[in-house]
């Protein structure tokens, strides 16, 4: 979101060069610039061994299941907002929580944070946003979530799963 007025005076914003970023809306009442804002979401891949934990949620797809996702709150480090989500959603505790990577997810404006979360808990507990959730094994999980072309985040770090377990397999043989 670009700012046209100034969120804390209501002022009208000038453009103005700012640095190296080139030129910015700022506020000449309150002297400073406004960034374009974006919310960060994270999102999460929760598995136990071989399999991964797909959820289904009517409000966001009907079609495909999802991953653990929340958008992050001010104060709030990604690492703590991923274990909070994955507790409030599904009611597990992870033992491991890996960052993998970051993503724009230009479909909705957001910057996602990905994780990959291990946990040796197999029950659930889901909040009212969850539908269903199933541990589905890692090889049939790419078929289930939104897939990868979309810009899909999702299917991002299933594949990334897929990838890390199969070459751990091989490397087992
Ligand atoms: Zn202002």
């Amino acid at each position: 979101m670009r700012f046209t007025y100034c969120p804390d005076c209501g002022e009208k914003l000038i453009m103005k060069e700012i640095g190296d970023e080139g030129e910015i809306p700022y506020c000449n009442n309150c002297k400073k610039p406004l960034f374009d804002m974006f919310s960060t979401c994270i999102i999460v891949l929760v598995k136990n061994r071989d399999n991964v934990l797909l959820l289904s949620q009517s409000y966001i797809s009907t079609q495909y299941r999802n991953l653990v996702s929340g958008y992050m709150k001010p104060g709030e480090s990604a690492e703590a907002c991923a274990m909070r989500e994955v507790e409030e959603e599904v009611g597990v505790k992870l033992d491991k929580l890996e960052i993998i990577g970051t993503y724009w997810f230009s479909k909705k404006g957001l910057l996602m944070i990905g994780f990959m979360g291990e946990t040796s808990q197999t029950e659930v507990k889901l909040s009212p946003e969850v539908d269903r959730a199933e541990w589905v094994h890692y090889d049939k999980a790419s078929a289930l979530v939104h897939p990868k072309g979309g810009g899909s985040v999702s299917a991002i770090l299933v594949e990334e799963n897929y990838k890390r377990i199969t070459e751990n397999k091989t490397k087992q043989v």
